[in-house]
């Protein structure tokens, strides 16, 4: 077999075969294949696109270009999520004591990357001392004891994908629906799940910016979990503006404990409590999506939800005062630059990936992969889509220990956009598609 011919036949819209798959993922891996040639094929794939075939094929040379974990000693359905994430996306801080609440296991593998901010397992370590590095008979212990642990996710999972990711990421061949497909399903499957549920983010801030393509990637990944023996079930969620209004990994950890204390704002707690619901659903806890969303309710309202939070935190060594007192997240030598309105109004748009780069400039997420996070550094839009405003009112706060914070300043502001009449309000759960029932908009899934 020759990479230039698997080359040629993409370039010409074929179908490479499930041979042809396997030859290229494994020779990347063992370096007998040159990144011009390995790029020249993702590039053809990004014009000519793959079929289910296909995508279901690089998906499985992707899982067995590595290891598998084997969470077989865990008691019940193994459910994860995946976002395809977004600015402000803080749901897995909040899913995990929900979830777990209610009796389902949440074994949570997170990754750090690079972005607006850290990934999950840097937004939990600003709580201070949590310890996010264990083993694996201590991850599953845990879940087994307390129904939920969380850990970074082991370089020895699908090798393949990092290292073709790292090549996308350079070679602008990332936004391809069956690469983004192949790559996520096969870290999820590879991580033990046998349900998962997709937050697919659509809108100015995301990778999916219609709701078509959204779709798209929704319909691909479910065909590949039912080609792979497993359920999933995507939500479409709107990325239009950041979700909620902390930005940055301090800032996340302190609006999930608002969530979680039943304080969240609304589009926070719709998102969350729809993913969760979800996944109680395919993890047996609940009969319906209805009577999850309820029950999820409750645990926020008696307080359990926010106590199983405390207990993730005592159970990874952290500070468990930050639940009652988030402000121990901020040190005091922090500099906070407020930025008010331009003109009195509404707040008609805030952009997303605006306010994303701004968190980076401050420090809260990542450009290279060596860069220190500064935990502490964040934005809070204290005025969101819709909000009345009068020229002049702080609209939102930021915080960071650099001094240089002028670019990050002028992004914010120039984020918002004002309107004299009132927005339509936003719709924050757009859609739902799943595999076994067919598919329903969010207006008709009741509550
Ligand atoms: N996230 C992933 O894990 N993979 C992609 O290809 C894109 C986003």
């Amino acid at each position: 077999m020759r990479m230039v011919d698997l080359i040629d036949k993409k370039k010409r819209g074929g179908q490479l075969s499930e041979e042809e798959i396997a030859f290229f993922v494994e020779g990347f891996s063992k370096g007998t294949i040159p990144d011009y040639q390995a790029a020249a094929l993702l590039m053809a794939i990004c014009w000519q696109g793959m079929d289910k075939k296909e995508t279901v094929a690089l998906t499985m040379a992707y899982i067995d270009s590595g290891e598998r974990l084997d969470l077989s000693g865990i008691e019940g359905k193994k459910v994860d999520k995946h976002s395809t994430g977004g600015v402000g996306d803080k749901v897995s801080l909040i899913i995990i004591p929900l979830l777990a609440a209610a009796g389902v296991p949440v074994a949570k593998l997170s990754g750090r990357g690079l972005g607006h901010t850290g990934g999950t397992i840097d937004k939990l370590e600003s709580i201070p001392g949590f310890r996010t590095q264990l083993t694996v008979d201590e991850f599953i212990a845990n879940v087994n004891k307390h129904k939920m642990a969380i850990m970074g996710q082991s370089a020895d999972l699908t090798p393949a994908d990092k290292l073709i990711y790292a090549l996308r990421d350079v070679t602008a061949t990332v936004d391809s629906i069956p690469l983004i497909a192949a790559s996520v399903m096969s870290k999820k499957i590879a991580a033990g799940a046998e349900a998962i549920v997709l937050d697919i983010k659509t809108g100015a801030g995301s990778f999916m910016k219609t709701l078509g393509k959204a779709e798209e990637l929704a319909e691909i990944m479910i065909k590949i979990g039912q080609s792979l023996n497993k359920d999933v079930l995507a939500v479409i969620t709107d990325m239009s503006q950041p979700l909620g209004r902390e930005i940055g990994n301090a800032n996340e950890v302190m609006e999930a404990i608002e969530v979680l204390r039943g304080e969240g704002p609304p589009d926070v707690v719709e998102v969350s409590l729809t993913i969760a619901a979800h996944m109680a659903v395919l993890g047996g806890a609940f009969r319906s999506f209805a009577e999850g969303y309820k029950g999820l309710e409750q645990i926020i309202r008696d307080g359990s939800g926010l106590a199983k939070f405390k207990e993730l935190v005592v159970l990874h060594g952290g500070d468990e005062r930050v639940i009652d007192h988030p402000e121990l997240l901020f040190p005091p030598d922090l500099n906070k630059i407020e930025i008010s309105a331009e003109s009195t109004g509404y707040i008609a748009a805030i952009n997303a990936e605006m306010i994303g780069l701004a968190a980076m400039h401050l420090g809260a997420g990542r450009r290279e992969k060596e860069d220190q996070i500064d935990h502490a550094a964040g934005i809070t839009l204290i005025k969101k889509g819709g909000d009345p405003v009068d020229k002049d009112d702080i609209i939102a706060v930021l915080r960071t220990h650099n001094t240089d914070y002028q670019e990050a300043a002028e992004l914010v502001r120039n984020a918002y956009t004002f309107t004299k009449t009132p927005p339509p309000p936003p719709i924050y759960v757009k859609r739902t598609m799943s595999s076994t029932r067919g598919s329903k908009s969010a207006t008709q899934l009741e509550k």
